[in-house]
């Protein structure tokens, strides 16, 4: 198996064993084959949550076998690196598990990067090939936080393709967390970014682009913040989850013919103006999380509106589910099924790019480097 992924390439490895569906002129080249999979694999998963905000979730190999089965051919796979603490002073013997449930503090969970390493390494090779494992348990307000990234990488070998997904604004949540508050402009996250570039981690960064109930008319809070941070770091890849959208974050209302129209643009306008930016040729945005699917086909415009620019744009989204400890096949499809709408309207090539070949471009480039990352610097 390994001589025939360095001869054909990872992804068309990959696809030829488990998405045989998707490209059957690929598959078809190939003999002899293995059997052909009884349904098509609808998309790679680029935004999933193995474990919740108390660290408990699926087992990673009933993840690959029963929850992705033959309809998700690859996934990321990460826990969440905040922990919710039970604190029996605020909410006495109910135990939370989200972080809505409580007041008490978040605090960063490091051991959720060895939990996730560890189910890695208990798979089977043909397991392991589906799979991206991420590195999300470091502070990133924190000087040291890249030592722990490098650390992880020592210590696990041949595991983990990324870093995320991480977090630096998020509604509701960067207030909880215990220590100092996670920003755009700490030099803390400009060595992560830096050490992710040198390495070749794909990185998966969760920043609202706004504050929560942000007033009508004015630029997104952090949209300069995060454009500049982008900018910085030009040799990493970098992408930006749920294209910089929360729960209540929600995609700015442009009035065409106001004059508020010339300082607010739409939401798509921004992003249009990122992805046409050649300073930005390094950033993507996951479409991931329902709350965005609910936007994305929220009106008839907005569902011609995001298919148009998915169609215009193919090569810099990826889907992804945002799923968080899913208990079966069906939770993990909701997502992918909340697009139908606009999965219809677009182009047979923009759909394949979306829904998989990016994430093949962007994981496996990530992966050829990461590996020869540490063969040069893993003794
Ligand atoms: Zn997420």
């Amino acid at each position: 198996m390994l001589e025939r992924i360095k001869r054909q390439g990872l992804a068309v490895a990959i696809m030829s064993v488990v998405c045989a569906a998707v490209i059957p002129s690929v598959a078809l080249a190939r003999k002899p084959q293995p059997p052909a999979p009884a349904t098509s694999c609808l998309f790679h998963d680029a935004h999933f949550h193995l474990t919740n905000y108390v660290q408990k979730g699926t087992d990673m190999g009933k993840y690959v076998d029963e929850i992705m089965g033959d309809k998700v051919c690859r996934s990321t796979v990460f826990g969440i690196p905040l922990q919710q603490t039970w604190s029996y002073g605020n909410s006495g013997d109910f135990a939370p598990t989200y972080y809505l449930q409580s007041d008490a503090p978040l605090y960063y969970y490091s051991f959720t990067d060895a939990w996730i390493a560890s189910q890695y390494l208990k798979l089977k090779p043909e397991q392991r090939q589906r799979l991206d494992p991420m590195i999300t348990g470091f502070n990133p307000a924190d000087m040291y936080a890249v030592d722990h990234i490098r650390r992880v990488l020592e210590t696990y070998p041949g595991v983990f393709t990324g870093i995320g997904e991480f977090t630096i604004h998020k509604e509701f949540v960067s207030a909880k967390i215990a220590g100092e508050i996670a920003s755009l402009t700490n030099p803390a996250l400009d060595r992560i970014l830096d050490f992710a570039g040198e390495v070749g981690l794909a990185v998966i960064l969760h920043s609202d682009i706004d504050m929560p109930f942000a007033k009508a008319g004015a630029e997104p809070v952090f949209l300069k913040q995060m454009k500049d941070l982008l900018r910085r770091h030009p040799q990493t890849t970098i992408i930006w989850a749920h294209l910089g959208l929360g729960r209540v974050v929600h995609p700015v209302q442009g009035q065409a013919t106001s004059d508020a129209a010339e300082r607010n643009p739409a939401y798509r306008e921004l992003v249009e103006a990122m992805v046409n930016d050649p300073t930005l040729s390094h950033v993507y945005f996951d479409i991931s999380w329902d709350e965005v699917a609910k936007y994305a086909v929220s009106s008839p415009e907005s569902i011609e509106n995001t298919a148009a620019m998915l169609n215009k744009y193919p090569e810099r989204f990826l889907f992804g589910t945002d799923n968080v400890a899913p208990a079966d096949q069906t939770a993990q499809l909701r997502v992918y099924d909340m697009w139908a709408p606009i999965w219809s309207r677009l182009t047979p090539e923009a759909s394949l790019k979306v829904r998989t070949g990016n994430y093949e471009r962007v994981f496996d480039a990530a992966r050829v480097r990461v590996r020869a990352w540490e063969k040069a610097n893993v003794k």
